[in-house]
């Protein structure tokens, strides 16, 4: 008899961006006059830029050479891709990393899926809240999530810190002791980011007490501000406490190309149940040999590109472009008498929606009366209910035309 991995049925049935698919479809159903403008899910909207097609092109003729040819490549990334990795996201912080630190992959979303693999079903999880839903959801899978509570919001062995306005969005140390901790800096719903001395403090939690951060690093590049660290590993002692999450995806537009990179420092380690220390990095670098493949070489010579000096000028410039978009929506939205959060480190508005409306409500009137998609921030964790994300990732044109709906609205 074959079983299935019951963990799976535990699984809420209707992810947060399918259930906004089917409001809006309805609404269009309704209203096919409609010009609907999405800024809610996080995709981008530039192209991928000159520099970096320009190199996939010579990879492409590269593979239709015998001469240069290349079929099955390294499991962790090729080292031309490592060292630009190193270099430019690393050393140039002072922060100094082997090759083999560095697992080049398809883009952060699977590591951070997989992770689990190398650790166990017992740990203890923590996330803060709002967040990223795949970090519950890959922890539900794993078994480690336990059962959903009556308010069917929280998972029952899940550990929540609360990041609200009441707080400033900087989470505070949990009361009950984890085991492993996610942290997302710049942060995906809320926009918002921690100060170095904030991170050292989670650092300095995590080596106090045994935990392992899974640190996603995926916004790194919208960071403005001199005194946000760009990697955990900025932080003193961080490489003996944390994991961190790379990708190309909203850096470069590489949500199509698919190409991220995780970095499993050699001297961090974790427990096993009768207390010896084992590296984690030997372990990791053993699931992905055994599980993964590799990056397609196109693609790594793409990310590669990403770091030359015409790929950063011009990845850059789409940054830029992006954040420009924050900037405009933070204004008008104030303008109109509403709470922003985020949208100077990271491209996502956090907005407290008006009056006490629910999130869905929020969403709702938005759609109805602006033809503006945005998410309702309790999709991401009961924290989120009263808030609203709205993405600076729309096209120029898009966020002027729904800035002007927005001043004209009245809430
Ligand atoms: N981490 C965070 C916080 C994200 O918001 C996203 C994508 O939206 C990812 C990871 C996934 O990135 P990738 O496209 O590299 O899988």
């Amino acid at each position: 008899m074959a079983f299935v991995n019951e963990n799976y049925l535990k699984l809420r049935e209707s992810y947060l961006f399918s259930d906004i698919k089917k409001k809006v479809n309805a609404y269009k159903a309704q209203h096919p006059e409609a010009n609907i403008i999405s800024l809610g899910i996080g995709d981008v909207t530039r192209p991928i830029v000159p520099a970096i097609i320009e190199a996939m092109h010579k990879a492409v003729d590269e593979m239709g050479h015998a001469e240069t040819f290349r079929g099955y490549g390294p499991e962790q990334g090729y080292r031309f891709l490592q060292d630009r990795i190193i270099e430019h996201d690393f050393r140039s912080r002072g922060v100094e990393l082997d090759a083999d630190e560095i697992f080049v992959g398809d883009g952060a979303k699977s590591d951070l899926g997989n992770i689990g693999d190398i650790l166990s079903v017992k740990n203890k999880i923590a996330v803060t809240d709002p967040v990223y839903p795949v970090y519950v959801d890959t922890n539900v899978m794993g078994g480690r999530a336990g059962e959903l509570a009556g308010d069917g919001e929280h998972w029952n062995r899940i550990v929540y810190i609360p990041c609200t306005s009441e707080n400033n969005f900087v989470p505070e140390l949990p009361a009950e002791r984890p085991d492993v901790i996610y942290l997302c800096y710049p942060n995906n719903p809320t926009g918002t980011a921690l100060t170095k001395e904030e991170l050292q403090k989670w650092v300095d939690y995590a080596r106090a007490n045994d935990a392992l951060i899974l640190f996603d690093a995926a916004y790194e590049a919208f960071i403005h501000d001199d005194n946000i660290p760009h990697s955990i590993y900025e932080m003193e002692g961080a490489k003996e406490v944390a994991i961190e999450f790379r990708s190309f995806s909203k850096t470069a537009g590489f949500t199509g190309l698919r190409c991220g990179y995780t970095v499993v420092p050699k001297v961090l380690k974790v427990h096993t149940e009768t207390g010896e220390k084992v590296a984690l990095n030997p372990l990791w670098n053993r699931r992905q040999t055994t599980k993964f493949n590799g990056t397609s070489y196109i693609v790594q010579r793409a990310a590669e590109a990403a770091y030359s000096p015409l790929g950063t000028q011009q990845t850059r410039e789409s940054i830029e472009y992006y954040m420009r978009n924050a900037r405009l929506l933070k204004e008008s939205l104030q303008n109109i008498g509403l709470k922003i959060f985020g949208g100077d480190n990271a491209p996502y508005i956090w907005v407290k929606t008006p009056d006490g409306l629910s999130s869905w409500k929020f969403f709702e009137r938005l759609l109805h009366e602006c033809h503006i998609v945005g998410t309702p921030g309790v999709g991401f964790g009961p924290s989120g209910e009263g808030y609203f994300r709205l993405t600076a990732f729309g096209r120029y044109e898009d966020t002027v035309e729904a800035i002007s709906r927005i001043q004209n609205w009245k809430l």
